[in-house]
């Protein structure tokens, strides 16, 4: 998957990496390292300092996968699909699966 195909609200699976085979939704597109953020997946630990209440320790927070990891699942056909681009008659042009050609922009 190259990363200037998805889409913030993306549903997607991991094919690749410690994640494999897991699916989640698209929170962030990092379009300048290739990588994105996927909801609930590849949670990474973080320390967080003692704030005033004298609260800190460990958080867990969604780390970037990389995009060529993901492949992006089409909600009509439920699978791992490719990235067709149609265009209408208004220049107006949608992502579409190459499976079933359901559009994939909301
Ligand atoms: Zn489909």
């Amino acid at each position: 998957m190259q990363v200037k195909h998805l889409k913030k609200g993306d549903l997607v699976k991991v094919i690749a990496g410690k994640e494999k085979g897991k699916t989640g939704k698209v929170l962030t597109v990092l379009k300048d390292n290739n990588r994105v953020v996927i909801e609930k997946l590849n949670m990474i630990k973080r320390h967080q300092k003692a704030n005033a209440m004298g609260k800190g320790g460990i958080v867990e927070k969604e780390g970037p996968i990389h995009a060529s990891n993901v492949s992006i699942l089409c909600g009509k056909c439920n699978k791992e699909t490719r990235i067709g681009i149609k265009i209408f008659e208004d220049g107006k042009r949608v992502r579409i699966c190459k499976k079933c050609s359901e559009i994939l922009d909301v």
